[in-house]
């Protein structure tokens, strides 16, 4: 469904004459491949950040249930921190993303023979290390559990073996910003699918969207008249 809707959008904005280059979001390859085939447009994916933090977390509150290995919720929050640094402060630069991404799971483990100063404070405490605590893990200790390191480099491991991927990521949070709005004027518990209310709505969204509330009165004082009419929720 989401794919026949890009799809359509893009047309849309093919026909303005708008290029469309690049297409963030979960990674979903259905929309890219659909583009491909019938509108004939090579699109770049751009993996959304948040999305991928998501999904990490997902693989990490499964091995959380899993009676395997023991990772606390503590650990998690801090893991995913970490990663969101990493995506952070080496954006743009796949290179030194990848030797992040490769020593943040070691580095929990007290392991820092693949960690650079820039980001790890073990190394940056050159006269100092023996007092050098995790502050962000249970007991202030590093992990322990060799099984749990093994899981754990299971999920950051293809991170790191496809960095170039994750070095340009979006935001979808205008997107999702977008879709709030429109379901406060179209709330999906109302069907306005089959009424030309459901344009006016949409419209009355991006016009908030893109002008802020003034466009309210810019709207009234052009056709007051024929709003009324129209019962647009503002
Ligand atoms: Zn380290």
């Amino acid at each position: 469904m989401e794919s026949v809707s890009g799809e359509k959008g893009v047309q849309e904005l093919k026909d303005e004459g708008t290029p469309v280059e690049y297409i963030e979001g979960d990674g979903d390859n259905t929309l890219i491949a659909r583009v491909k085939n019938n509108l004939n447009i090579n699109l770049k994916k751009r993996f959304d950040k948040n999305h991928i933090v998501k999904n990490v977390g997902k693989q990490l509150y499964a091995l959380h249930h899993s009676k395997n290995v023991k990772l606390s919720k503590i650990t998690i929050i801090h893991l995913q921190k970490c990663l969101k640094y990493a995506f952070a402060k080496n954006a743009g630069d796949k290179d030194a993303l990848k030797v992040n991404l490769s020593a943040l799971v070691p580095h929990q483990f007290g392991d820092h023979s693949l960690c650079q100063p820039r980001f790890c404070g073990y190394v940056r405490s050159q006269e100092d290390r023996k007092t050098y605590v995790h502050r962000s893990l249970p007991y202030k200790a590093p992990l322990k559990d060799e099984q749990l390191r093994v899981a754990l480099e299971s999920v950051f491991k293809p991170l790191a073996d496809n960095a170039e991927q994750y070095a340009d990521l979006g935001s979808s949070q205008a997107c999702e910003h977008a879709n709030r709005e429109v379901s406060l004027r179209a709330p999906k518990s109302f069907h306005y699918g089959n009424t030309k209310s459901l344009d006016y709505r949409v419209h009355a969204t991006a016009a908030f969207i893109n002008e802020g509330r003034r466009y309210i009165a810019e709207v009234i004082k052009d056709n007051c008249a024929l709003l009324f009419c129209m019962n647009v929720r503002f």
